[in-house]
């Protein structure tokens, strides 16, 4: 079926958008534009995300403007103005200073969305040190792999995550020098080897002078599954800010008035760059909540917050669907200005269903882990194609591209063709780098293009349509996950020979993780066994990563190189045709 487009009025707009003109703007932007609209470190001294975020505003009008309203899970609310959080980033960062932990060293934070994690993040922006979130729901496994691929020095985690999921791992994170705990409702921590995050927190200075940051230093390491291999770490320097404040501003119409919420966890690079910073640069009052989705409090906290500009994903959105709009109905939902949907394809119905149920539609935006920030969007001032990711937001160039050599690409300039999605290098947060990859980074591009991993096509007027991934990762909740994560561990228990694993579609998740496994010789295919492995796998890996289904299987389809052909495996799972099997070892 084909969905009518959403005609904006813009004038009609209830505050006008940000991005008016965009066609002109498109013409004639350059990124040195969007510098300027940020301040820099004082004295000329380079630019550094926490300075723009949060101390430019405490040294000016907006420091008593709340930046960061929290709430709590259990009804707790915590307003922390800008002047608040630049004394408390500051503490951190005299913290880190404390501990002795350098410009460029690694500080990780693996907690729920509690203020501290706000905290440490631009605490340790500050202090220079190169933040690493990783998501709290992540088990023990992904956990040690992603602290040692960036070689953490530092962890800012809770007490009870702590004895829950890294205990047990210090002995093989050998660099993880301080572990520092925040007790559950602020009280004080004793666990061994451990330090207390409020007494350090209690003990230190609240200025703290940011010292000379070189846009092109390294801020942020957020990690991304392939394919294939160990996750990887992608880099991001201090100069991405340029591109979170502008997107924020453009594409998802962020006003100084606005009280915006990002319901991304910080632990996934879109609760990152719109969760603490773009809000933040743009001098917004950013909601936080820490629970867990649940219609109908999503639906009070919109209410009651009056909130303005609304940030989601999905699966969340198809959940609220199914929850039903009688329900979005008993709400005054009225305060909300702009919605706006990233992480997976937006059905069109959940555009539409958004216009219908909350008065406003979803604007979908696509981009990735690697690309820092919004990248294509749909724009308030813009008409909506429903199932469209949107345009280009200035300043970046997307094209559909055809593979002619591993290192070349060929642009493809006629319209509706399926390709692989490529954007042309040189946006302020495209990454610098994998995490000590270098050669795995230079795969990514080809010439000047950047290849994306996604297939799209792009209409005629110039709205890119996503169609697929280009490889077999899995998403899942809006969640990337890597298959070799999932069957590397699956591979530890004593029963598996072999594990093959999808994504399998479904329809309020996108995919659900599912795996095959084939069993070494002496272990029967019983219903125990699957249980037991399904545990097994919880355990290690955590509930999003995890697979919910097992098929035990004889043998698994290989490539003549070795390689499990999760394409053929997806493929009979579908019931699909198998495609070009000349590549199988022997059938399986
Ligand atoms: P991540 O790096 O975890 O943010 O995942 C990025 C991937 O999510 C992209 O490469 C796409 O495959 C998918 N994605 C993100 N946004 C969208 C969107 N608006 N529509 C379709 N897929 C999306």
């Amino acid at each position: 079926m084909t969905w009518a487009t959403i005609v904006k009025s813009p004038d009609a707009a209830p505050v006008a958008p940000s991005l008016l003109d965009y066609e002109r703007v498109r013409a004639t932007f350059a990124w040195a534009q969007a510098r300027a609209e940020l301040d820099g470190l004082p004295g000329g001294r380079g630019l550094n995300i926490a300075h723009e975020a949060v101390d430019r505003h405490a040294a000016g009008a907006r420091r008593d403007r709340v930046a960061l309203r929290w709430l709590g899970k259990r009804g707790e609310v915590e307003d922390i103005t800008y002047g608040r959080l630049s004394e408390l980033t500051a503490r951190f960062a005299n913290v880190l200073r404390g501990l002795g932990v350098a410009p460029g060293e690694r500080v990780y934070a693996l907690a729920g969305r509690i203020p501290a994690l706000y905290v440490a993040a631009l605490g340790a922006l500050k202090a220079r040190a190169v933040f690493c979130p990783l998501f709290s729901a992540f088990g023990p496994e992904p956990i040690r792999a992603r602290l040692a691929i960036g070689e953490g020095r530092v962890l800012v985690t809770t007490e009870a995550l702590y004895r829950r999921k890294v205990a047990g791992l210090r002995a093989a994170l050998p660099r993880l020098e301080h572990v520092l705990l925040v007790g559950a409702g602020g009280r004080p921590t004793a666990v061994p080897d451990t330090r207390d995050w409020h007494a350090l927190m209690n003990a230190a200075a609240d200025r703290f002078e940011i010292e000379p940051t070189d846009p092109e230093d390294t801020a942020l390491l957020h990690f991304t599954s392939g394919t294939t291999g160990t996750p990887k770490g992608a880099v991001h320097v201090h100069e991405a800010v340029v591109a979170h404040h502008v997107t924020g501003r453009w594409a998802l119409d962020l006003h100084p008035e606005d009280v915006f919420w990002c319901t991304a966890d910080p632990g996934w690079v879109t609760g990152t760059s719109y969760g603490i910073v773009a809000p933040l640069t743009n001098g917004v009052t950013s909601v936080v909540d820490e629970a867990e989705f649940d219609a109908e409090r999503w639906y009070r906290i919109l209410q009651e917050q009056r909130v303005t500009v609304w940030y989601t994903a999905p699966t969340a959105i198809r959940m609220l669907m199914k929850a039903g709009a009688g329900l979005a109905g008993k709400y005054d939902l009225g305060a909300l200005r702009f919605c706006a949907s990233v992480g997976e394809p937006l059905n069109p119905e959940a555009v539409v269903w958004g216009q219908a149920a909350l008065g406003r539609p979803f604007h979908d935006n696509w981009w990735q882990t690697e690309t820092g920030g919004i990248m294509i969007a749909n724009l308030a001032a813009l008409d909506i194609r429903p199932g469209s990711m949107g345009r280009p937001l200035p300043g970046v160039e997307a094209a559909i591209v055809r593979r002619v050599a591993d290192d070349r690409v060929e642009v493809v300039a006629a319209p509706d063709v399926q390709g692989e999605l490529a954007l042309r290098a040189g946006w302020p947060s495209m990454f610098r780098g994998y995490w000590g990859e270098p050669a795995r980074y230079r795969k990514c591009f080809a010439g000047d293009w950047y290849l994306t991993g996604d297939l799209a096509r792009r209409d005629r007027d110039g709205y890119f349509w996503f169609v697929g991934r280009a490889d077999d990762v899995i998403k899942t909740s809006g969640h990337l996950v890597g298959p070799f994560e999932v069957e590397s561990v699956l591979m530890e228990h004593a029963a598996v020979a072999e594990a093959g694993v999808i994504g399998k579609p479904d329809p309020v998740a996108l995919e659900v993780v599912k795996a095959f496994v084939a069993l070494k010789e002496g272990w029967a295919p019983t219903p125990e066994l699957r249980r037991e492995l399904l545990a097994f796998a919880r355990t290690r890996l955590g509930a999003v990563v995890a697979p919910k289904e097992i098929d035990f299987a004889p043998g698994l389809p290989r490539t003549r190189s070795g390689k499990i052909m999760r394409r053929l495996l997806k493929a009979r799972e579908l019931g699909l045709p198998e495609g070009d099997v000349s590549m199988l070892e022997e059938p399986a």
